[in-house]
Formats: C-alpha cells, structure tokens, sequence
C-alpha cells in the first residue's frame, strides 16, 4: 500500500509511543477517513486495547468494518455497548448499516428509528431509503473502495507538523459516524432530540377477570403466562422462566378478545395499550415502522404494560402471502421488536395479540418467545351467555331477571351480540322511562324481545371455517384445540 507523508509520520509517532491513546486514535481516523480501511481497523483494535469499550473508537472499528463488508464482526463490536442504557445513537446507525448487509432489514429498521427518535440530526436519507418500501432490496451495497493504488488525493499534512486538526474527507459511503475528538466539526450537533410519538394511548384498565364472564380456562392461560411470573417472579425464575412474551388470542368476532386483555392488564395492574392496525399502518410511505417502533417503546415506557394488537392477522399475515416488500418490511419489523433486541428490552412488555383468522398469521410469530402461546377464546355457552347478560345488566336499574332464559334463546351469540342485545332493551326502556316520567326497571321479557331483534354474528360461519382448516390442514397439530369445538353443532 502506497501512503502519503502525513500519515508515515503519524504511524512512525505511534510506533514510538504506543500508548499514547490520543495519538493512536487519530491515526486510526486518519486511516479510517482516508480508506485504508483494514489499517484502521488494526489501529483501532490497538487504541481499543489501551481504552477498552471507548465509544468512539468502537465506532470507528465498527465503521472499518462494515466499510470492508465484514458486518458479522462490526456487530460484535457494537453488540456491549448497545446493550447499555444510553448508550450514543449513533452506534445504533452503524448497527443498522451492518444489519442491513446481514440481510436483517427488520432489526436494522429497529436500530435505525430507535437511533433518530433519540437524535433527529442522524437521520439518513439513504438508509432511510433502503428501509422503507420500494427501496431497493440488495443489501447495503458501497463498501468504500479499496485504496487505489496511489492514495486519495488529500493535502498532506507536513511530516513535522502535530497531527492535523482538519476534518479528513468523508469517505465515499455513508457519512462517517466515527467521530475522533480531533473531527469534532463533523459531531452532529443535536437540534433536541425529535423523539416519534406512537399513536396509540395508554389507559388505565378499570376492568379485572372478574368483568369476564366464563372462559375459566382461557383466564387460567393467561394468569400462567403473564400474570404469575410478574406476581411470583422468584418461583418463575427458578425454573429459568421470564415475565414477558406473548399470546394470540384467537376466536371468533366478538367473543371477547378485546375485553378479556383489557381485564388482564386490570388484573396485572398494568397500563393498557390498545393498538389498532390504523395506529400503525400509515398513509406515508415508510412511517408505519417508525409507527409500531413508538408504540413498542410507548409499552416499554409504561411497563409493566400489556400491549394489545388488535386484527394481528393483519399485519402478521403469512410473508410469503405478501407480494408488498413494504407489507414484509412491516412483519420484519414487528418480529424484531417483540425479540426486542437484547434480554430485557421487553421485560415487563406482556403482547396480547388477537386475531379472528389465526390461520393467516405466519408461523414465524408462534415461535418461541414471540407469540408462542395460542389461546382459543371460545364462543360462550347457554351459562357463560348467562354470565355475560348478568355483568352487563349490573349497573342498570333489575327487576327480577332470568338471565337464563335469555341466554337459552341467544344460542350462537357471542359477547358482542349480547352487549346489542342489552343495549337495544336499555334504549326502549329508556323511551318508556320518558313517557312514564319514572325510571322503569329492566325486566327479562325486555330483553327476550330485544333479542329477536339481534341477528348473532357470524359464528357459525367462523365455525364453518375453522371446521375445514381442523379437518384438512392440521398436520402440524395447530388446531388440535379447536377439535371438539368444530365437532359439536353449530
Ligand atoms: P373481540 O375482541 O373478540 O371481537 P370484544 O372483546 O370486543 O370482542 O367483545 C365485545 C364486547 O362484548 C365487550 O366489550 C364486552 O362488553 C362484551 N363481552 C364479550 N365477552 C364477554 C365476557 N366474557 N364477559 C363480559 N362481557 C363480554
């Protein structure tokens, strides 16, 4: 390799004085600025020797490194000081750039959002592009040229002089985020951090197991896998289990899903987050990752929280469904926030997801540690309709009512056609209150006439349906649960 005097100089500086740190950093940017790149890795391994875990020079060495393509090692150089809380964000856009050549756009769009949200002057149009939709889909392609023969065209510094205080050219890739004290100018200077906002809002679930009726099994489900390891975390941490994780809620329409993750956050006394597809998918191409990044983050903010996604189906429909890259990109994104990128990222962030149609979820999502746990909550039967008509009737002005003989003639109800069914008699009742001019209690043949007014929903074609994928594509065993269900007669 050919080299300039300025450098010659440095080196032979280095060589003398092997532990000057300030020195040997300066030559590793040098190197690194100029494009030597594996000169400056050597450099920077040496400077990380005497000044281990610096984060500029762990910068620098990542950057060398993913500049020679050899993204594996950048990330292992990234990997300690990522895990630490606070650690600069821009370690975070150099991870992106090596997960992107790794092929992982979901946790480099993870670290990239992650890094801008905490400093908006890192934002970077070109990596931007590469993971939002339509961008082009090679990995992260420019490594810096390999030296020419004869060295960059730069000024050389005057062997004798102190080492060069201007900032060395940009290499010919991304902008440089290693950042040596004597580059200072090239630091970005942070206009206040432009931290995304999710959508979604927290609440405060006032509802408790106690507020849904039935589903004995479904709530024993739910207290193993999220509640008792937050209550008893000693017992759960003896068999090597962690809080967190999550579960697919799935049935049909109206059965409950929504209602019952509520009460498990109201169980768990933990904040509640309700995230619709709308929260997330945006019209602007490229935000709908920016989008469930700040709502994953919303969750961790308010842990312990139960973070619910509604219609998950959705936005987790099987990737090889998808034509969309940006409907990939989007799945991608998701599976990398619920791994979290490190053991406690999602510590205390319980994911209820639900879906009407659990057999368009990719596979991927029931894996270990993701959504692992599929939970059927079933249609209610004549006593759990019972159950459900006498929680939703507990705040109204009773007569004497048989719940039971409502709930036998509300046969393929579900809890949503109930909450119609009370609805509509609470209404007529209302009217009558008006034109008698005193409160007229509600009584059962109220709600026997409202009921005949209430087409159930669509149960019995939810049955029809998840009858054919039990019958004809079980191999896996996926439906087992569902067997006596699609058995019986609806
Ligand atoms: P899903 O999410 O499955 O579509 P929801 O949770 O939205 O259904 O249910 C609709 C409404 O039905 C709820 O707001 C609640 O009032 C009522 N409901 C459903 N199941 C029950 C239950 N087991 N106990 C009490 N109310 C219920």
């Amino acid at each position: 390799m050919s080299d300039d005097a300025g450098l010659q100089a440095l080196r032979e500086a280095a060589r003398l004085s092997p532990d000057n740190l300030p020195l040997r950093q300066h030559l590793a940017g040098l190197l690194l600025a100029k494009g030597y790149l594996a000169d400056a890795e050597a450099e920077f391994r040496a400077a990380l020797v005497l000044a281990p875990k610096n984060p500029d020079l762990t910068a620098g060495l990542a950057e060398a490194f993913v500049r020679q393509s050899a993204y594996g090692p950048a990330l292992a150089a990234l990997e300690p000081l990522l895990a630490e809380p606070g650690y600069p964000p821009r370690l975070g856009i150099l991870a992106a750039r090596a997960l992107i050549g790794e092929g992982d756009m979901g946790r480099a769009a993870y670290r990239y959002f992650e890094a801008i949200n905490r400093d908006a002057s890192l934002v970077d149009a070109e990596l931007a592009t590469r993971l939002t939709p339509g961008g082009p889909a090679s990995p992260w392609p420019t490594p810096a040229a390999p030296p020419a023969a004869s060295p960059p065209p730069a000024a050389p510094p005057p062997p004798s002089a102190p080492p060069p205080a201007a900032p060395p050219a940009p290499p010919p890739a991304a902008p440089p985020l290693y950042a040596a004290p004597a580059m200072a100018g090239q630091q970005p200077v942070a206009g206040g951090p432009a931290t995304r906002e999710s959508t979604s809002e927290v609440e405060r679930a006032g509802l408790t197991f106690a507020d849904v009726a039935g589903m004995e099994a479904v709530k024993e489900a739910l207290r193993m896998k999220l509640l008792l390891p937050i209550q008893q975390p000693d017992l759960f941490a003896a068999y090597g289990k962690r809080a967190g994780g999550g579960v697919l809620l799935y049935g049909p329409p109206g059965a409950g899903k929504t209602h019952l993750a509520r009460a498990a956050a109201g169980e768990l006394g933990a904040a509640f987050v309700n995230v619709g597809l709308a929260d997330i998918l945006d019209m602007y191409v490229g935000s709908s990752e920016r989008n469930l990044h700040a709502t994953f983050d919303l969750a961790r903010r308010n842990r312990p929280c139960v973070l619910f996604f509604d219609e998950v189906d959705a936005l987790a429909g099987r990737r090889s469904d998808m034509r969309q890259a940006h409907t990939r990109q989007l799945v991608n994104q998701f599976l990398a926030e619920l791994d979290g990128v490190d053991q406690s990222a999602n510590e205390g962030v319980l994911v209820l997801a639900a879906t009407n149609a659990p057999w368009y979820v990719d596979g991927a999502f029931r894996r270990p540690g993701r959504l692992d746990q599929p939970v059927f909550v079933p249609p209610p039967d004549q006593a759990a309709r019972a159950a459900i008509l006498r929680i939703l009737c507990r705040d109204k002005p009773l007569a004497e009512m048989d719940f039971d003989a409502v709930a036998r003639v509300t046969e393929h109800f579900v809890g949503a056609d109930l909450k119609g069914v009370v609805d509509r008699a609470v209404e007529a009742k209302l009217q009558q209150s008006i034109s008698a001019g005193r409160p007229i209690p509600l009584a059962t043949p109220d709600l026997l006439a409202a009921a005949r007014t209430v087409r159930p929903t669509a149960v019995r074609e939810w049955m029809a349906t998840a009858r054919n994928y039990v019958m004809h594509a079980n191999d896996s065993g996926a439906w087992d649960e569902l067997m006596p269900w699609v058995k019986g007669k609806w």
